[in-house]
């Protein structure tokens, strides 16, 4: 498989596919023998010196053909296999025929931002996991490309310039607040909005979109789509107030006291960053992932004519982690100007949690990979910077209780790397303000808000979900809470 195959060559060959399959009646075992559509891509050389999009999308003619392997099977393991249950097979019945308008609103039943999911959801562990298609070839990769599917449609959508009006309910004349405008808080504010009631988001940044846009990079999630769904979502009335902490600005039982709210929802996510807890972490150059990922995405840092936010302009970076906000910050510092790139991991690529294409990705585009290996000190000079990293090397022993083998010190295996800045990827834990300033609500040993079935909090018509209840999750698992927490307001508001 070339590693940025070439998107006119790619479409030329699935146009002949497309000839040669037409007017046939295929069989289950035509459809398994049709060749999975790769996904075109930047060149690694270039894109690692740009911003832009690095997956380029299907061509119409890919997409047909990639629908085409679909084998429409009953039982649609796949549909299973995903978080929010989109109608798999139904909207790709429909790309097959070329309808995709009708194929977008399959999907927009079940998932409100596909241009999103299509994107950034771990579908390898999600719903190509368990692909008929793939378990046939025996291989992951060659499952049915529902992801890929997914966003062309929703590209397709917004190349047309089409959007939709959309019809505005009657008013309930009741008003929730969210608390965070990431995909919990988004797909929330949508479904209230749509039920009649008067929605305010309420957004500690100055924009909105969580995680969507300060923390994933543009290479890998083009700003310009989230901020067209918020701006769908603003067309549904939906008002949002940025830069308003809620804990800080308002505290949150003011929200009813003071500004008659009905109902809240906390979408406020996981964005406290884990430290390692070693010597030297508080020298100049070491950074938690969150705060580089921010600096270059949310304020811009990496268009240095015209940003104002400083970032720091390190040679050689050590990254420490291996999930997919370690790939992000490693794929981010090769491209404001580092010479090399390592990502420390302690276990091997086969327990990495990232997902699997922004690890070869990554790899593609230079960053070097260290596996069995963890910071142990970072070293600095007199002035404090940082001039290097002690490691030690791992083996891997029994597995913990997360399944995966525990990595085991091998003890006088000291080495040291030499680099200049250190990004931290180590994990996030639940942003603490809205329980630290409302302790009547009720919180795991680990911060995470508790909520029942519904969603519900242990406080009265406060619902909660997405990263702040899971835990440091994914956008689809997001988005699924914020919409079963605003089903059960719905249903609360309505026998009021
Ligand atoms: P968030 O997206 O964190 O949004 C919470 C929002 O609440 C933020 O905007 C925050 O500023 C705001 N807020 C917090 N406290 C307050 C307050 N008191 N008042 C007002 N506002 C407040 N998931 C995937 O599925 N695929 C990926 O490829 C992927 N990559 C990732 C890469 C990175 C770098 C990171 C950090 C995460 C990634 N994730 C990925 C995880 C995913 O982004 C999160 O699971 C998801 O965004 C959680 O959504 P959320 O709405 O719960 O919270
Ligand atoms: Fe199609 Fe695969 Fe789903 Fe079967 S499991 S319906 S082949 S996508
Ligand atoms: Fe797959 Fe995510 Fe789309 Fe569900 S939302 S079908 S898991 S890509």
């Amino acid at each position: 498989m070339s590693n940025h195959p070439d998107a006119e060559v790619l479409k030329k060959n699935a146009a002949e596919i497309l000839a040669g399959l037409k007017d046939k009646t295929l069989s289950a075992r035509d459809r398994i023998a049709i060749p999975p559509q790769e996904m075109p891509a930047q060149d690694p050389k270039v894109r690692c010196h740009n911003m832009g999009e690095v997956a380029v999308g299907y061509s119409e003619e890919q997409a047909r053909v990639e629908a085409l392997r679909c084998l429409q099977c009953k039982t649609a393991p796949c549909v299973a296999s995903c978080p929010v249950k989109i109608n798999i097979p139904g909207f790709i019945v429909k790309v097959a025929e070329g309808r995709f308008d009708e194929a977008l609103s399959i999907v927009r039943q079940s998932n409100l931002f596909p241009a999103i999911c299509g994107r950034v959801c771990p579908q390898e562990v999600q719903c190509q996991s368990t692909c008929t298609v793939g378990k046939s070839l025996k291989s992951l990769e060659k499952a049915v490309s529902i992801g890929r599917l997914e966003r062309f449609v929703a590209d397709e959508e917004r190349r047309a310039g089409k959007s939709d009006s959309p019809v505005l309910p009657p008013k309930t004349g009741k008003k929730v607040a969210v608390v965070g405008s990431g995909p919990a808080g988004l797909a929330a504010a949508a479904d209230l909005a749509k039920a009649g009631h008067a929605v305010t988001v309420f957004e500690g940044f100055h924009k909105p979109g969580g995680v969507m846009i300060y923390g994933i990079p543009e290479f890998r999630l083009p700003k310009e789509i989230v901020s067209r769904e918020i701006e769908a979502l603003k067309k549904l009335g939906v008002t949002i107030d940025l830069n308003f902490l809620v804990g800080r600005t308002r505290a949150l039982k003011d929200l009813f006291k003071k500004d008659g709210f009905d109902a809240i929802f906390v979408g406020t996510g996981a964005g406290l960053p884990k430290f390692m807890d070693i010597p030297g972490e508080n020298m100049v150059g070491v950074f938690s992932a969150n705060e580089y990922l921010t600096r270059s995405n949310l304020m811009k840092a990496y268009d240095r004519e015209h940003a104002d936010t400083p970032i720091f302009h390190a040679k050689r970076v050590a990254v420490l982690g291996g999930g997919n906000v370690a790939m992000d910050a490693a794929r981010t510092a090769l491209r404001m100007g580092a010479d090399k790139v390592y990502v420390v991991y302690r276990r091997t690529e086969k327990e990495m949690p990232a997902r699997v294409e922004e690890v070869i990705h990554a790899g593609e585009e230079g960053v070097e990979f260290h596996f069995l290996e963890n910071a142990k000190r970072i070293l600095g000079d007199e002035k404090n910077r940082v001039t290097g990293m002690e490691c030690l090397s791992y083996t891997l022993g029994e597995p913990d209780a997360s399944g995966r083998r525990s990595p085991v010190v091998v003890e006088g295996s000291e080495h040291v790397l030499d680099v200049d800045a250190v990004i931290v990827a180590i994990g996030n834990e639940s942003a603490p303000l809205l329980p630290q300033t409302n302790p009547d609500i009720a919180v795991t040993r680990r911060g995470n808000i508790i909520v029942d079935e519904t969603g519900k909090t242990s406080l009265d018509n406060v619902y909660a979900g997405g990263d702040i209840v899971l835990g440091a999750a994914t956008v689809i698992l997001a988005m699924g809470e914020g919409r079963r927490a605003a089903a059960s307001i719905n249903k609360l508001l309505a026998g009021t």
